[in-house]
């Protein structure tokens, strides 16, 4: 987290010293439901205790000033005038969520804002979402305007199709608007109707393993494999009509079927739908408390990622081969799209040291790569952040 202070202090020194309001919003891991949120299935992410946080003061005009400490680099724009387009700008992820917001009739006034975020950028935690949502949420509140934090989800999903050319689902921007500290959130990426699970933490560690690698072919295979599933749904259509999505399709039919979609296309549904099934019933061992029966679950999510869905790679599968041998480890699996990015593993605390230790050397063995290792409790959504809060807390920057 971002302490307040540190946060006020920051803008002080870049716009002065002026009336301010402080909001924030997490990153977050998906648990499990991994390629399901666009074939309309179910994802169980939760925010992690990693955030963008902002401070914001009001201006006399209708200029939006944004100061990002991470980029150490100013930028602004005018909301009279139009977007100027620049492809591949940070600011665009801010001025998105703005410009969605007046076009909704959302009337913003201007705002000089300073963003600081921990959450680390391009390592499959959502650092854009984080940071949406929290603009969504200030320039809201700045301007007295009140918007439900799903539909600041929405526009912070939008913000990312339009202005950052990303196609991406509902997932991260939802879970970071509407987290639940201390819980897990099962999501309907259909309906939006989601359940927040009671994720206990205290005998058993979410521990995030980064391979500290990204491979060019995420955002290509990451369209293709959206492309492969709506293919799986034309073939199958001709034998049930009555589907719209890999959604609708069950095992049972996936297999009564099998042999009238290519192979390839076969592999892509397969995994879609298994793991639509595998996402409930780690709820369901969520519910029950049974964490071990959640492990088993990505052990199984990781393997058909792997082999029917075709998106890890070789240093995501190092991480989870290694994590597979240690003591204490109950599951991991790769989390976010793949090609690189990140694993999630649930590791018992009393193993938690030694995990550490032999993710970290034996990985830089096998791969010459360093990973980065983070432990996260399941944080809360989005927030102002009020003192009170912030002084429980202790600071971490
Ligand atoms: P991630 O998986 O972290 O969401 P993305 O590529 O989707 O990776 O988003 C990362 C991008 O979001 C950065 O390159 C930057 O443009 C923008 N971004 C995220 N956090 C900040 C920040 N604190 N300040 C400025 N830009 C940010
Ligand atoms: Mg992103």
């Amino acid at each position: 987290m971002i302490h307040r202070e540190h946060l006020t202090r920051k803008f002080v020194e870049i716009f002065g010293n002026r009336e301010m309001r402080c909001f924030r919003a997490p990153g977050r891991v998906n648990l499990i439901g991994e390629h399901t949120d666009y074939n309309g299935g179910f994802v169980l992410p939760m925010a992690i205790d990693r955030e963008a946080a902002i401070a914001a003061s009001i201006r006399n005009d209708r200029k939006i000033c944004v100061f990002t400490v991470n980029l150490d680099e100013m930028a602004e724009f005018d909301l009279d005038n139009e977007w100027a387009g620049k492809k591949g700008f940070w600011l665009n992820y801010i001025e998105g969520v703005a410009r969605i917001l007046e076009r909704k009739n959302i009337k913003l006034q201007g705002v000089d804002m300073l963003v600081w975020s921990d959450v680390p950028a391009g390592a499959g935690l959502s650092s854009s979402a984080a940071l949406e949502t929290a603009v969504g949420l200030t320039l809201t509140q700045m301007s007295n305007q009140t918007v439900d934090l799903v539909t600041l989800a929405k526009i912070g999903q939008q913000t990312e199709h339009e202005f950052a050319g990303a196609k991406v689902g509902i997932m991260d921007q939802f879970v970071s608007a509407n987290a639940k500290a201390g819980h897990a959130l099962l999501l309907d990426c259909r309906s939006l109707d989601y359940e927040h699970l009671r994720l206990d933490t205290t005998d058993t560690a979410v521990v995030i393993c980064d391979t500290n690698v990204k491979h060019d072919l995420a955002t290509s295979e990451y369209n293709t494999r959206r492309e492969e599933c709506e293919q799986a749904v034309e073939r199958l259509k001709d034998y049930l009509p009555d589907i719209r999505q890999l959604r609708d399709v069950s095992i049972t039919d996936l297999e009564k079927y099998s042999d009238k979609i290519p192979e390839v296309i076969r592999r892509r549904a397969r995994h879609v739908v298994t793991e639509n099934q595998r996402t409930l019933k780690a709820a369901d061992a969520l519910k029950q408390g049974d964490l071990a029966g959640f492990g088993r679950l990505m052990w199984d999510s990781h393997k058909s990622l792997r082999d029917d869905y075709e998106v890890s790679c070789r240093e995501l599968d190092i991480l989870v081969d290694i994590a597979l041998r240690l003591d204490g480890v109950l599951g991991a699996r790769m989390t976010g799209g793949g090609f690189g990015g990140s694993t999630v593993n649930l590791v018992k605390r009393e193993h938690l040291e030694q995990f550490k230790e032999e993710m970290q050397s034996e990985y830089l063995r096998l791969t010459d790569i360093k990973p980065t290792i983070l432990v996260s409790d399941a944080g809360e959504g989005a927030s102002e952040i009020t003192e009170v809060q912030s002084s429980k807390s202790e600071p971490l920057l």
